[in-house]
């Protein structure tokens, strides 16, 4: 495995793999790795027959009040990890790398970026793009792979691809689960006893949501006051958001049909989780 931190380097590197024909499989990460990035790294392995994984806590993407600083790292057990997942190459470049100054162009997903964690993370979906995009060009993999978890995410990577004419297959794998259903997430490290025992709310409370569909409950707003009542009801939880959407332009639904997106974001103490569910009626 090579840990490349230049970019001349892995274009260089990339270009080469592609002239000798093979398929080159990226996974865009911000490190601290567990299962669900591990999911990731294992579909592409399985696909593509080189694996890059990036490593790169991405500045653009944090708002000034956000956690970019306390953001968890440990590269080397990252490196490990990835090592047994068979991972080739860890592109694991330094801010100044990725942002050297003056830096003036930036990838900007209309509509798409503006509910949500949009709308509580301003800026947030700009940078996530724009990273994104930059990881497309210096690697140009065959496919990319997201996951479920960041599901506003994937679907804004999509359509940039799409809307820019990116040649690269977008893959989106399901959410990886603790046992009680909390969703693995780097942030989860931020977690206090009493808060680790109160995060899975926001899993239940989905839960509740989907049961209440299967019931024929098609009314959004009754499925999101239940929903709201068992979140209030965890003493440590504070709604950011809580909403259903539907599962392409993100427009909420006053009913529950086609294929509807149920999100929400929770901040347990002072880390903000999120969760979604999609579900096709
Ligand atoms: P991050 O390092 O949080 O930026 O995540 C890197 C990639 O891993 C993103 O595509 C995430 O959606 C995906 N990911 C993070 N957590 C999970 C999870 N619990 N299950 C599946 N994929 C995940």
């Amino acid at each position: 495995m090579r840990v490349i931190k230049k970019i001349s380097e892995a274009q260089v590197l990339a270009q080469r793999i592609r002239e000798e024909g093979k398929t080159i499989g990226l996974v865009p990460t911000m490190g601290y790795l567990h299962e669900g990035h591990l999911s990731l790294i294992r579909q592409a392995r399985k696909d593509c027959q080189q694996v890059f994984i990036s490593i790169f806590v991405n500045p653009t993407q944090f708002g000034p009040a956000e956690d970019y600083k306390s953001y968890p790292r440990d590269f080397l057990r990252d490196k490990r990890l990835a090592e047994k997942e068979g991972v080739d190459i860890i592109f694991a470049p330094s801010p100044g790398e990725m942002y050297p100054a003056p830096f003036h162009t930036f990838v900007e997903v209309e509509k798409l970026s503006e509910p949500l964690c949009g709308r509580s993370r301003p800026g947030h979906f700009r940078g996530v793009a724009t990273v994104v995009a930059k990881l497309f060009n210096i690697i140009r993999p065959h496919i990319a792979y997201f996951g479920q978890k960041d599901a506003q995410q994937a679907i804004i990577i999509k359509r940039m691809v799409h809307d820019l004419d990116m040649d690269v297959e977008i893959e989106v794998l399901p959410i990886v689960r603790e046992k009680d259903g909390l969703a693995l997430s780097s942030r989860n490290q931020h977690l206090n006893e009493a808060e680790r025992r109160a995060a899975p709310i926001l899993y239940k409370s989905l839960q509740e949501a989907e049961r209440m569909i299967k019931l024929g409950e098609r009314q959004s707003r009754n499925i999101i006051r239940r929903m709201e009542e068992m979140i209030k009801g965890e003493n440590l939880a504070k709604i950011d958001y809580l909403a259903i959407v539907d599962g392409e332009a993100l427009k909420e639904r006053e009913r529950v049909e086609g294929k509807v997106f149920i999100a929400l974001a929770v901040r347990i103490g002072k880390t903000r989780l999120i969760d979604n569910l999609m579900l096709e009626i």
